[in-house]
């Protein structure tokens, strides 16, 4: 497949209005600005885009279900804030092509009538966002933001608002409490923010690989966007690849490509005699699979069916090298530190989990820990106050299912397979 998303991406210098112009940058939104916006969101909702922050879920419903008659102001955000582990799509955009993002906002913002939008972004993503700020001034001195945008009648103002830097604000309602300036606890699922978003106003909120995905969609039909992806899957999608492989980046590719084809196609495979032990499909906060998983498309119903989901796409690669308790101990050491700390299960279950996995992991572990370890997840999981700590746990559960003899080596023998230093227990 041709690069769609990534075709003009240049991180060292990105393209300025006009390069983007030669490009045939805009162009997406000329093709808007003829369209009423309730076409628009009829033409996204055929083409079946579907979230790519990790949800899924599809993207032309949910500007259906904002409803045309939403009352005003109504706002869009972009969630450019990606902090899932082994997630680094969205940087690229950010850094290589910010004009790519400000039209695709301009655009949505039309369908959805908005005349305020936010690019909520990375707080270690803070030289991007500078990038940002003087491709928002480029557009507003070409005329191309602010009041009657093109003669259109449509007005539109965009602020990049950098995170404070925390894994949390990229949860949408956590966010809107950040723009709000507020602390960035999640609020609950219901009301959602498409009725009650920012300031109590109709919010939609979109990941920004979503939305530059709209003005290509407009250019060049709905039919088009789906007969891109394979098995089933539909549209490009920006995979990343980390981990064991010889070759680790960013791949774009049809969205429904098998991991067997990104791991030892695209990312070169694994070393040189090593093989593969399992992977995580979707960024940290996804299920791990084994070498049985490889031909599963990459798309969100058949990673679910699988027992795992898409997530962001971002494929983490164990080898047969890699010890996978040490693998899940930092995992969960990541997600214990970024608990907002809001609710008891969450704030004080995490780092529990951290603390029985360090012993196992340190060969101190008992063999009931195992069994705890599973109970506690499913506990913290089930009472905590948002899809946070399920997510944390996802990783641990399923490490402690596919890998489970490592988990009964370390705890029998007192150490790691790998670590020959160590004298056994028994
Ligand atoms: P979710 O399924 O609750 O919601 C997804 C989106 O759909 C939200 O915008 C929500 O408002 C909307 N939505 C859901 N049901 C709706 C309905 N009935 N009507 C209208 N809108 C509806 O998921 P979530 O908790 O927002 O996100 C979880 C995902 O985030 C996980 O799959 C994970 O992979 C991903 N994630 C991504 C990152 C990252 O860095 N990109 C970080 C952490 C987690």
């Amino acid at each position: 497949m041709e690069a769609l998303l990534t075709r003009y991406l240049d991180p060292v210098a990105p393209l300025n209005l006009v390069a983007y112009q030669a490009t045939g940058g805009y162009r997406g939104l000329t093709a808007a600005f003829d369209l009423k916006p309730e076409k628009i969101i009829d033409i996204v909702e055929a083409a079946n885009l579907r979230g790519r922050g990790g949800a899924g879920f599809p993207c032309g419903l949910k500007w259906r279900l904002r409803g045309a008659d939403a009352p005003s102001p109504r706002y869009l955000i972009c969630n450019l804030d990606e902090s899932e582990p082994g997630t680094f799509k969205d940087r690229y955009l950010l850094y290589g092509s910010p004009h790519q993002i400000i039209e695709a906002i301009i655009v949505s913002a039309f369908a959805l009538q908005v005349e305020r939008a936010f690019i909520f972004v990375r707080g270690e993503y803070a030289k991007g966002g500078n990038a940002l700020n003087q491709a928002i001034q480029e557009a507003e001195t070409a005329g191309l933001l602010g009041t009657n945008i093109g003669g259109s009648g449509f007005n539109l103002q965009i602020e990049a608002h950098l995170s404070g830097g925390r894994y949390i604000c990229g949860e949408e309602t956590a966010q809107i409490n950040a723009i709000e300036g507020r602390r960035p606890n999640p609020r609950p699922k219901i009301p959602r923010p498409s009725t009650h978003g920012l300031w109590g106003q109709p919010t939609t909120s979109n990941n920004v690989e979503t939305l530059i995905n709209v003005p290509h969609i407009l250019l060049n039909g709905a039919d088009w966007f789906r007969d891109l992806g394979v098995n089933g899957g539909c549209g490009s999608k920006l995979f990343c690849v980390s981990g064991k492989v010889q070759h680790p980046g960013l791949f774009e590719l049809p969205c429904g490509t098998p991991a067997r084809e990104l791991i030892f196609e695209y990312a070169g495979g694994l070393d040189e005699g090593r093989t593969l032990l399992g992977f995580l499909p979707g960024g940290a906060s996804t299920a791990f699979l084994l070498p049985e998983h490889l031909d599963v498309p990459m798309d969100f119903d058949p990673m679910a069916e699988a027992g795992s989901r898409l997530g962001t796409g971002s494929i983490i690669v164990l080898d047969d090298a890699t010890c996978p308790v040490k693998v899940t101990l930092n995992l969960m050491r990541f997600f214990a530190r970024e608990s907002c700390g809001f609710c008891t299960p969450c704030r004080d279950g995490l780092p529990y989990l951290v603390q029985i996995l360090t012993s196992i992991s340190s060969g101190e572990g008992q063999a009931d820990d195992l069994e705890l370890l599973d109970e506690l997840s499913t506990t913290i999981a089930s009472q905590s106050f948002c899809a946070f700590a399920p997510g944390a746990v996802m990783p641990l559960v399923s490490s402690l299912k596919c890998f489970h003899e490592h988990y009964e080596h370390h705890v029998t023998a007192g150490h790691c397979r790998f670590d020959k230093t160590v004298k056994d227990k028994t």
